[in-house]
Formats: structure tokens, sequence, C-alpha cells
């Protein structure tokens, strides 16, 4: 799993990176002081630093510099103005990628995975969630059960992933909504049921002998994925 410093002084916009990074399998630390930036990289030894640019007693720019100059660690530089990439790209700084404010928590994630990706060069074991005989690439948007891809709509995608990593616990319609559209919406809740119903289909199809996502009434839905589906089929049989 890998960890994430973030180093910003806006609270806001901490709390909302923490909570998208965390939901994608990230741990995460935060400072909101640049003085606490270095004592923090030192001690967590994070695998990816967001580090914003104007923070209070140290800049961005000068913190970056310290961490270059003795570690190769991603940074991803969270800028106010898009003018000022000009002059952060001109600096020589070498952050790994910048992104500028306003940005959504999904976006910052995207470029999270994807600076992790290049710089790990192989797909790392962030990338994969597995619950039973599922392996989810988050990665390349992939989805095995055992050893038959799922071919699945981005909802369905997201819905599952939501299961896997919550796998044993119910999630409501609600908090299934809030990983397929970042928001949820009243009256969509029922759009969840049918992406569902869709899952389940296909997770027969690849061969499953439950459907896997059990309805838990009034309450939301709950993965129950076994770890060998052939297994499990011979245990019922039993
Ligand atoms: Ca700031």
């Amino acid at each position: 799993m890998a960890k994430i410093l973030i180093v910003e002084d806006e609270p806001q916009i901490v709390r909302g990176l923490s909570l998208y990074l965390e939901r994608a399998g990230y741990t995460t630390t935060s400072v909101y002081d640049g003085a606490q930036a270095i004592p923090a990289f030192r001690q967590e030894k994070p695998d990816l630093i967001l580090l914003d640019l104007n923070l209070p007693n140290r800049d961005g720019v000068d913190i970056c510099r310290a961490i270059r100059s003795d570690s190769a660690v991603p940074i991803i530089m969270l800028t106010a103005r898009s003018d000022e990439m000009d002059r952060l790209l001109g600096l020589e700084l070498g952050a790994d990628d910048y992104i500028v404010k306003p940005f959504s928590p999904r976006e910052v994630v995207a470029r999270v995975r994807a600076v992790l990706r290049r710089v790990g060069g192989v797909l790392g074991e962030t990338d994969v969630v597995r619950a039973g005989a599922l392996l989810i690439d988050t990665a390349a948007y992939r989805v095995w059960l055992a050893e038959s891809p799922l071919k699945l709509t981005q909802s369905e995608f997201e819905i599952l992933l939501a299961l896997a990593r919550h796998e044993g616990q119910v999630l409501s319609r609600v908090q299934l909504l809030e990983e397929t559209q970042g928001i949820a919406y009243e009256g969509y809740e029922r759009s969840i049921d049918q992406h569902i119903k869709n899952l389940r289909l296909k997770i027969r199809k690849a061969g499953s002998p439950t459907k896997m996502i059990e309805t838990v009434y009034g309450v939301g839905y709950r993965l129950e994925a076994p770890i060998d589906p052939a297994v499990t089929e011979k245990d019922h049989a039993a």
C-alpha cells in the first residue's frame, strides 16, 4: 500500500485529498506547515509527496529542492495559479508533475496513480485489489474472476472495486453512488440496483457458483468472494 504525504495548509483541500486517496487504497499523512514537511518526509518515508507551493514558514519550491538533494521520491506540486507552472518548470525543481488548483480530488488520484506507475515501471501491488478469487487491476481497469476476465462498464467497475475494498462489509447505496459519481444524488440510488443486477449476471457467467454480491435488506450490499469458485461449488454439492 503506497503512502502519500500531503503538505498543504488548506484543511479543506487536505480533507478532500485524504478521503479520495484513502478510498483509492493509499494511506495518507498530512502536514499543514512548510516547516513540518522535511521532518514528516524523514519520519514517514512516503512513496509520493503532494506538495503545495505556497505554505506558511517554508515554501514548496524550497522544500522540493531540499528533498531532491537526497531523494528521488515522486513529488507532485500543487499550485494555485497556472502561470506559476512555467516558473516552476523553469526552476528545474525535479518535481514529477504539477496540478493547478482548483482540482477535483479524482483528478489528483489519477495523477498519483500515473506517477507511481511511471516510477514503479511495473504494476505495483498498490494497483491490485484482491477479494477471494477476484483480482481487480485498478490501473488498467480490468477485472478477473479466477481466470476469467469480466467485461464491466465503468460504473460496474467502480461499484465492484468499492465492494472488494470493503469485502465482508455492507455498503449503502449512497456510499456506492459516491464511488461511481463522486457525489451522491438522491433518487439515483435505484440505479445502483440495476448495476448490481448486471454485475451478478456477469459474475455468474464467469463461472461463479454464488452471486457474490449479497443484498442486505434495508441497508445495502456486501461482497462475499469465495477464494476458489470451483472449491465452493464442490462444497455446496457435498
Ligand atoms: Ca497554500
